[in-house]
């Protein structure tokens, strides 16, 4: 068994205009990061597949997901906030985003894939079910998580969101969810500024001060996330792979390193293979500065796949 690699070319053509951070060389950065380590060779491609609008809509309310289409432009872009636009690719490269965690549940409930990481644009965790914001427009991972659990029929998924935002979005969809647990780790006070009041009986938060680094990384992972997820005993645990709190990243002001990323998704790693046959699907949320972005999906990459 093998990572499953999955993409589209179409999240790559959508772009949100001028010097937007959440840009297409993100993905371009990853791709040439995975060849230059020597680890392309290593991982099975996919090409994302469109999801249905029965899949989106175990997530987002029906009229929500028209909205959008309807929105989606033919020339130009349209903005849905003020940091979240489409232009006539974006609609295909949302739906491939989508679609793309969606295989991936596939392929691992399969066993074809021991695990997948999905490397797609736009990213998904600020998408409510009802609302596009912060880069986002469908919430890619809540519509993996709950194609696990309505299609393949699991009880118990676990979505670990290590982005340097709180996913607000996914908190929004599965707040109060006993099917899930969603633990994160994320820059307080910071955009989206939510996460720390009363959260729901299954959101493990553990918001971070400015200047947080590996070490208040690696702590807040052994003394909240980890404990959390031996105590829920996920069937798959997903990953909100966001890696905007690098240290090089100045999206955020937090302090991680790669190998942060590596030693998290070792401990991760560790889980599913006690829990849940090794199962985890990642996807990409945030990570803006280029070269890190690329550098830490690597060191992601690496330890998923065995290498
Ligand atoms: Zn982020």
């Amino acid at each position: 068994m093998a990572t499953a690699f999955i993409t589209h070319a179409a999240c790559m053509k959508h772009d949100m205009g001028g010097h937007h951070p959440e840009c297409p060389e993100r993905l371009a950065a990853i791709d040439d990061q995975i060849i230059a380590a020597g680890i392309a060779s290593h991982l099975q491609h996919h090409e994302a597949p469109l999801a249905t609008d029965a899949q989106l809509e175990r997530a987002h309310d029906p009229e929500y997901i028209k909205a959008i289409r309807a929105v989606a432009p033919k020339h130009g872009l349209v903005h849905l906030d003020p940091d979240t636009a489409m232009n006539p690719a974006s609609l295909e490269a949302a739906l491939r985003a989508a679609g793309a965690g969606v295989l991936g549940v596939d392929l691992v409930m399969s066993g074809e894939s021991e695990n997948a990481f999905c490397s797609i644009r736009p990213p998904g965790h600020h998408a409510t079910r009802n609302r596009s914001m912060g880069f986002c427009i469908f919430n890619n991972v809540a519509v993996a998580a709950l194609h696990a659990l309505e299609h393949h029929g699991l009880e118990r998924v676990a979505i670990v969101d290590w982005d340097v935002h709180h996913g607000n979005g996914t908190e929004d969809i599965f707040s109060g969810d006993a099917r899930v647990l969603m633990t994160g780790i994320f820059q307080h006070p910071f955009y989206p500024y939510s996460g720390t009041d009363d959260p729901a009986f299954n959101m493990k938060n553990v918001p971070l001060p400015a200047g947080s680094g590996s070490k208040q990384f690696r702590e807040a992972m052994e003394h909240v996330c980890l404990p959390a997820l031996n105590a829920f005993r996920p069937q798959m645990i997903f990953i909100s792979a966001g890696f905007d709190a690098h240290v090089e990243d100045e999206m955020a002001m937090l302090r991680f390193v790669e190998s942060d990323y590596a030693w998290a998704t070792k401990h991760l790693a560790a889980i599913a293979d006690e829990y849940a046959d090794g199962r985890i699907v990642a996807m990409l949320e945030g990570g803006y500065a280029l070269s890190a972005l690329g550098r830490s999906v690597v060191q992601h990459l690496t330890v998923l796949a065995g290498l």
